[in-house]
Formats: structure tokens, sequence, C-alpha cells
């Protein structure tokens, strides 16, 4: 079993699919290892390349205001992304890109061991929780899968296009918190 540390030092240095070649910085996931909740988005984007940290841009402060309205902050949860390198122009990361990939969040999970698992749009949902994943349906249902709550909510980025959807993320990330406290 490997250590944070020497995780990130393997992402850091990743040379496992085309997208080594066009990172600036790859983006291991950061927080509270001993966090009941684990965060998984789809791939970092371009603010995040830059600074090598999870949603350090806009989606970044749309991904804060939804914790904090449910009185959490990154230090209460450790958040991640499919995969670690920046598809170049914001693409959907590739299957194979996330295939391989996903060894880094397995293990990423292994080290956490969360109780809730929460999905950060439709690519990571269809990933983790089941391929035909409908967001627009299904965001903020929960499912029981090996001791573990799953769900989803929109991407933060899904947010600053459609602001519309705030509310109904909201009332997900309540429901969010709801989990927790019956953990
Ligand atoms: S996306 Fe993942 S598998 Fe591909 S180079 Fe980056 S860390 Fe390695």
């Amino acid at each position: 079993m490997y250590t944070y540390e020497e995780l990130k030092n393997f992402v850091d240095h990743c040379p496992r699919c085309q997208l080594a070649r066009t990172r600036n910085r790859a983006v291991m996931g950061k927080g509270n290892l001993n966090s009941p909740i684990l965060f998984i988005a789809e791939a970092p984007g371009n603010s995040e390349d830059r600074d090598g940290i999870p949603f350090t841009g806009p989606s970044g402060t749309v991904f804060d205001d939804l914790l904090g309205s449910i009185g959490l902050n990154r230090q209460d949860i450790y958040l991640t992304n499919i995969v670690k390198c920046h598809p170049p122009n914001n693409r959907d990361p590739l299957p194979q890109e996330q295939e391989a990939c996903i060894a880094y969040l397995k293990y990423e999970t292994l080290l956490i061991r969360p109780k809730i698992i929460v999905c950060l749009g439709r690519i990571a949902a269809q990933r983790i929780i089941r391929p035909d994943y409908r967001i627009t349906r299904e965001h903020g249902t929960f499912l029981y899968r090996k001791n573990t709550w799953l769900t989803a909510v929109y991407h933060p980025s899904a947010i600053l296009r459609d602001p519309a959807k705030l509310e109904e993320t909201k009332a997900d990330f309540r429901k969010i918190r709801e989990k927790w406290e019956t953990l």
C-alpha cells in the first residue's frame, strides 16, 4: 500500500497516457485523508493545470460556495479527478485515458476509505456509478454499494454555464450533509 506522498510522486511523473505530453502539471487529489466523503470530478481544467491543485478556477469558487452552504470546507473533504492531467481544449477525457489513470483513483479510495462518494458531473458519474447514468434525472439520489453511499451532482462548470442549476445543486448538497450526519 502506498502513502499519499508516494502516490503523488507517481502521478507527478506519470507517463501512462498521451495527456502526459500536453499537461503542465499533473493534479493529484487533495484534502483530508480521514474524511468520510470523497468528491470525484472528471479532469483538471486550465487553472488546475497551471496550479497543480484541483478546482482552483471559477469552478472552484462555485464548489467552495456549495461546500460552505452546508457548513464544510476543503479541509473537511477529499477532492480528486478521474484523470489527473488536463485534456487539451477542455475536451472530455477519452476512455483509454480514463482506463490508464483509474488505478490512481483506486489507490486514493483505498487510502481514504470514504463512506460517501460524490461524483461531480456526468462523466464521473458514468465512470463510477453506471455507464448509462443520467445526471439530469438522477442527480441527488443515493445508492449503496460495497459499504459506500454513491451519489452525483452537477459539475460546478455546468452551474457556471446555467445558473438555474444552482438551487437544485444546493438541495443535493443538503442531502449529502444529511447523509453524512446519519453515518
Ligand atoms: S492522465 Fe493519469 S495516466 Fe495519463 S499521464 Fe496523467 S496521471 Fe498518467
